[in-house]
């Protein structure tokens, strides 16, 4: 092991990482990295099938952002947004996710992470209903499967079973209802429209069961990524939306991963027709190159909270580097690049050629479902395609194939035993099916092994 990896086993404490395995296998030690791949230590290069954690959309060595940061670092490298306090670089991206969000007056208030800003959408959703004369309408609904993030409050609404077990989550006022995977959860003989009505339904009954008058909000991925790649089935979110309005619960859309182009339309909620009250974005905002969030609200959501706040002579809440100059700076340029080089345009060329290329991969012996929509996708391995059994999660099938798939010269991401795609968004076709083909064969290998 090198120098570093050595070092890294002795001094770091990794997130999601196997802490008594790790130290077998030691750290993959990555030093650099220019368009969709990243070079280790040894120069080995990866085809950086996940864009990192789902951010690098303009993959990496992009010089115009680095010339952004550099540029913002000499000019003004730290300033604040408290206490009236403003900055052009904050006030130009808030403008700028203003006018793309659908969102009617929005406004934008920055943080530096995905959970921080789904933390404060819950801090601003109570204060809201403080501020309405609503104090017990403060519960808050979020879905099986769900990453929400990691805060105290934001794992409460994450619904996956180890980002709760032993952390002493959810906290109270948090509930879950059922995850939108037709293909794992629609019964025999059921449609996919009929699952969606059924999921709406089961959302109004946990409505109806917990009081109209005690649930404020409800908070969903348009596609929900760590969970395993969840693409909604036909007219759910309609459905989920119907529901909402009638018990008069605010919609958060964590658009975390699914915003800037990622599902081929500029959100998520774009593609799935959603009209949220809230949103937050992280990641694609500054393609990954540097920490900033926002949270971004209606107009009729900020309203009572500015009014409670000037009754009450402050709104206190607010992060140091939330809105950071440099790293406003640098989302600023990330946008530009967007609309310059049409991303959106490139993705709805690009993002075919990878949904084609995992239906396809639908008919190996492993693969259960393979589904997505514009440059985020997943298959699922399964021990039986027919009765969609999964495999006994000792086998780590998952985890398995990343790991050949990773000794091919491609990095993706293993949720149990769904293997997770979303490239950053400027990759060729040429290097999809690069990247597919490797995966392939790192699946032909694992089959081999598991039938023996
Ligand atoms: N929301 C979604 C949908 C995410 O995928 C993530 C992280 O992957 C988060 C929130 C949390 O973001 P962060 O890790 O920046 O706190």
């Amino acid at each position: 092991m090198s120098r570093t990896a050595d070092s890294d086993l002795a001094h770091l404490f990794h997130p999601y990482t196997n802490l008594v395995k790790h130290p077998e296998t030691g750290p993959l030690v990555i030093t650099r990295g220019q368009g969709v791949r990243v070079y280790d230590e040894a120069g080995k290069d990866y085809i950086e099938g996940l864009a990192g954690l789902w951010c690098t959309a303009l993959g990496w060595g992009e010089e115009r952002l680095v010339e952004a940061a550099a540029r913002q670092m000499r000019e003004l490298p730290f300033y604040h947004l408290f206490s009236s306090r403003t900055h052009p670089p904050a006030v130009q991206l808030a403008e700028m996710l203003a006018a793309q969000v659908p969102i009617d007056d929005a406004r934008v208030l920055f943080a530096c992470s995905g959970s921080e800003s789904n933390d404060t959408a819950i801090k601003l959703i109570w204060y809201r209903n403080n501020a309405l004369g609503r104090p017990d309408k403060k519960k808050i609904i979020a879905r099986e499967r769900a990453y929400h993030g990691v805060t105290v409050a934001t794992a409460s609404l994450t619904g996956l079973v180890n980002n709760q077990r032993s952390f002493d989550v959810p906290i109270d006022r948090i509930f879950h209802t059922g995850c939108p995977h037709y293909w794992r959860y629609g019964e025999k003989g059921e449609s996919e429209e009929q699952f969606a009505t059924r999921r709406a339904e089961e959302l109004e009954k946990l409505i109806l069961a917990e009081g109209p008058d005690t649930v404020a909000a409800f908070f969903a991925e348009p596609v929900m990524g760590a969970g395993g790649v969840i693409v909604p089935p036909a007219t759910y979110f309609a459905k989920i939306q119907a529901v909402l309005k009638k018990y008069d619960v605010l919609l958060v859309a964590d658009e975390v991963i699914t915003g800037f182009g990622r599902t081929g339309n500029m959100f998520g909620c774009d593609t799935f027709g959603i009209r949220p009250d809230m949103m937050t974005v992280a990641k694609g905002l500054s393609s990954g190159y540097l920490p900033i969030s926002a949270l971004i609200v209606s107009g009729e959501v900020f309203g009572p909270i500015a009014e409670e706040a000037g009754r009450i002579g402050v709104f206190g809440h607010g992060f140091t580097y939330g809105g950071h100059p440099v790293s406003a700076a640098v989302a600023v340029e990330t946008l530009k690049i967007y609309a310059e080089r049409d991303i959106l345009g490139h993705v709805a060329k690009v993002g075919p050629v990878l949904q084609r290329g995992l239906a396809a991969l639908q008919q190996h012996p492993l693969v259960g479902e393979a589904r997505g929509v514009g440059l985020i996708g997943a298959v699922e391995l399964v021990a039986d395609k027919d009765s969609r059994t999964a495999f006994d999660p000792k086998l780590a099938v998952g985890p398995r194939v990343v790991a050949k798939a990773q000794a091919h010269g491609v990095i993706l991401r293993a949720m149990g035993d769904a293997v997770a795609f979303a490239p950053p968004l400027i990759i060729s076709e040429a290097e999809i099916l690069d990247m597919l083909g490797r995966f392939r064969r790192a699946l032909d290998e694992a089959h081999g092994e598991l039938v023996g």
